[in-house]
């Protein structure tokens, strides 16, 4: 463990399971501050704001820096930044964690003559958004989905995520989705930009195998899985893809880091 520089960190099922904090949770925070690990909290998450995610934070008395925070929304805003023309126009789907990342790289929301649809979770989803997101990529805007979770568990059970809004578009369109969030490769790289060392120093930490360590499989960052989460330890066995490492949870990852 000692030759990981920097790391990139999922919340749900690694850091908390709903409000409530894992056990070693506060303690690794200790430890990256008091080591001056660099880390980035990396999520698929698309609806929470930034303010949302550091309010959730401080209310499990832990402080973080709005540059730790990277969610699937926030990594759409830095694509588009990066690869839309200035004032392009995006049709969105999703809450205020994508608009507020949309608004803040320059783009305009909109609903008739646009460049982008950019499809996030929201529980508000109606057939006439779909109709729209349909009608503006056949006439040849750009999809991109900002995470392809297809499921996410509820207290009844499993229901549909934004990778069933995006498939529910690709079928009515024919296109497929550029994906920002995990596995796609394309967010832990924005993350590892933000960070002072490279991939090769980087370790990912997740709990969901195929989004998580996938993603690091895909980006080539060394992973380590931790069982607190979604994965289960027959899960993990049978799945074809294999974390550089696997713990219990946070107080044995510290156990080995200190
Ligand atoms: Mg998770």
């Amino acid at each position: 463990m000692k030759q990981y520089k920097q790391f990139l960190i999922d919340m749900d099922g690694v850091l908390w399971t709903g409000n409530t904090p894992l056990p070693g949770m506060q303690d690794f925070f200790a430890y990256l501050r008091a080591t001056d690990t660099p880390f980035v909290l990396v999520t698929n998450n698309a609806s929470k704001t930034l303010d949302q995610y550091m309010e959730k934070f401080a209310m499990m008395g832990v402080k973080v820096h709005p540059h730790e925070v990277l969610s699937a929304a926030m990594g759409v805003g830095l694509y588009l930044e990066r690869h839309a023309a200035p004032n392009s126009k995006v049709y969105m789907i999703g809450e205020d964690g994508l608009r507020e990342s949309l608004n803040e790289a320059g783009l305009i929301l909109a609903d008739s003559n646009v460049d982008y649809v950019t499809v996030g979770y929201t529980q508000r989803l109606t057939w006439e958004m779909m109709a729209q997101a349909t009608l503006h990529i056949n006439a040849g805007a750009t999809f991109i989905g900002s995470n392809p979770d297809v499921s996410f568990p509820e207290e009844r059970g499993l229901v549909p995520g934004n990778g069933a809004t995006l498939a529910a578009i690709a079928a009515a369109t024919g296109v497929e989705p550029t994906i920002i969030g995990k596995p796609e490769p394309i967010l832990y790289q924005q993350a590892v930009e933000r960070l002072p060392f490279d991939m090769s120093h980087t370790l990912a930490i997740g709990d969901r195998i195929e989004t998580d360590i996938l993603g690091a499989v895909n980006a080539n960052i060394a992973s380590l899985l931790v069982m607190t989460g979604v994965t289960s330890e027959a899960k993990a066995k049978k799945s074809t893809i294999k974390p550089t490492h696997t713990l219990p949870g946070l107080p044995e990852l510290l156990d080995l880091l200190s």
